[in-house]
């Protein structure tokens, strides 16, 4: 496989304007309406490859204009009947909508028709559109290859395929049904494959799918995959300073709109219902909701109705709005891929973003392994409060979430065995009792600084342990 690597990212590398690709006149007036001044660098890298027809693999996370590098040359073969069809796949429909408005806007002058095609929605329309000889199809894999399957399509032989995030594909497990997918379409196609990473699986995927791929990837000088444009920093917290934390931040940082990533949909409920009842203007986006709703969600937040978005990663998951200044992780992701997504919802389009990161101590290692797999740079930070008052006593719902999420400690289970002879209702009602009376201390700071983030490591390692031992104890009992 031969190889480019465009080192810098937002960095020219032939100064390459549009009109030096040969494309079509109506293509032209539609990126001069978009307002693209001139190619980005992975546009100037892989349009002229994409132009000669030969297959590409693309390491080049969004934000990049990776949408505009394959769609630009991929309409102007159209335009030009060069070719009659074509083909993307995306992982999930906001992003097939997505990339959809996007070849929509730079090719309506060229009046190509364009399908979008996902699950969740009627059969019919999609099957009569496509065979009524729609250009563009861009589709989720589960649809398409029920079409196929189906032979609902056999006429729609796309000459050049692109498959769009294919890292995604791989963590939402439609591996499978890509490579089905693929059964159906002529051998003899022109193939591009983007994805912001590049797992073993996807290596293989190319090079079951693409003939003699040039690889092309994006990548800053001092990082591998993360986007430098975004400043990336974290705080360390305690687990029930979560959402004093963020609220602190939406206070303190100079937002416009942003997004608040949380791991489960019922958390991005309960902090969108607690952003609201703060005062903050924000909505939930999960996938339990119905398509139409979050359809007109996102609507609002890409028109700036909306300013803060509290999302789970499948759903924000290729969201490209513009202005975006900040991306807040609530939890840690589950894995350095996703970091990776949910940070490049900011920073888009050479813009500066921010970053930033919430973990307890016992996440503090897990951000450690995801910086250094990205090769990201960040940095810790504390938020000064400036009132250190003392605040009313503790109310129900703190005290739920303070229980819930603490760690047990070695001296609740010897202190618990030493009161034996008291009756243990009446214990624990006592113990409760104790909890309310206490008054929530507002801290001068939230977060640990970096020597407070060592020691509380070592501590919580040897907690770890007697723990560990207390529960071998236990068992034995
Ligand atoms: P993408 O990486 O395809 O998700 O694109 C990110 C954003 O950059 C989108 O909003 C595009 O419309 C925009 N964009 C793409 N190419 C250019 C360009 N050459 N000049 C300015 N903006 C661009």
């Amino acid at each position: 496989m031969y190889q480019i690597v465009v080192t810098l990212l937002f960095c020219k590398v032939n100064n390459l304007t549009f009109n030096e690709f040969d494309f079509h006149k109506d293509l032209l007036k539609g990126v001069k309406i978009a307002g693209f001044k001139e190619p980005s660098p992975i546009q100037e890298t892989v349009i002229p490859i994409i132009n000669n027809g030969e297959d590409l693999v693309g390491q080049a996370h969004t934000g990049t204009g990776k949408t505009a590098a394959f769609g630009l040359p991929m309409m102007n073969k159209i335009a030009k009947k060069e070719i009659e069809r074509a083909l993307v796949i995306t992982p999930t429909r906001e992003l097939a909508t997505q990339v959809s408005d996007e070849l929509y806007h730079l090719g309506r002058f060229c009046g190509i028709r364009t399908i979008t095609v996902y699950g969740g929605v009627g059969y019919g329309r999609q099957i009569a559109l496509i065979n009524k000889g729609v250009q563009v199809v861009v589709a989720t894999p589960g649809r398409l290859k029920d079409l196929y399957k189906k032979g609902k399509i056999d006429s729609f032989n796309p000459e050049i395929v692109i498959l769009d995030e294919a890292d995604e594909m791989l963590d939402m497990g439609f591996l499978e049904e890509i490579k089905e997918i693929f059964e159906y379409i002529p051998q003899n196609r022109q193939t591009l494959l983007f994805s912001a990473t590049m797992p073993e699986p996807i290596k293989e995927l190319a090079s079951e799918i693409l003939t003699n791929p040039q690889f092309i990837s994006v990548v800053g000088q001092d990082e591998s995959t993360t986007n430098n444009v975004i400043k990336q920093r974290y705080y360390v917290i305690n687990e029930s300073q979560r959402d004093e934390a963020i609220v602190k931040l939406l206070e303190t940082e100079k937002t416009n709109k942003s997004i608040i990533f949380c791991r489960m949909k019922r958390e991005v409920d309960r902090l969108t219902e607690h952003l609201l009842a703060m005062g903050f203007n924000a909505a939930g986006l999960h996938g339990d909701l119905e398509q139409s709703d979050r359809e007109s969600i996102v609507k609002a937040y890409r028109r700036g109705e909306t300013k803060i978005m509290v999302a789970t990663d499948v759903a924000a998951r290729g969201l490209d709005v513009k202005n975006v200044t900040h991306v807040f992780n609530f939890h840690i992701p589950f894995d350095p891929q996703s970091y990776v997504h949910r940070i490049g919802r900011t920073g888009r389009a050479g813009k500066a973003g921010k970053a930033i990161t919430l973990v307890s101590t016992e996440e503090f290692r897990e951000l450690q392994r995801i910086q250094k797999e990205v090769g990201a740079e960040m940095r810790l930070a504390t938020i000064e409060l400036k009132d250190n008052s003392v605040e009313d006593n503790i109310d129900f719902d703190t005290l739920e979430k303070m229980v819930r999420d603490t760690y047990i400690h070695e001296e609740a289970v010897n202190f618990i065995d030493s009161m034996e002879d008291m009756d243990y209702h009446e214990f624990v009602e006592r113990v409760v009792s104790l909890l309310f009376q206490e008054k929530k201390r507002v801290n001068g700071q939230i977060g640990y600084d970096l020597d407070a983030v060592n020691s509380m490591l070592e501590s919580y390692q040897d907690e770890q342990k007697v723990a560990r031992q207390n529960n071998r104890k236990r068992k034995k009992r």
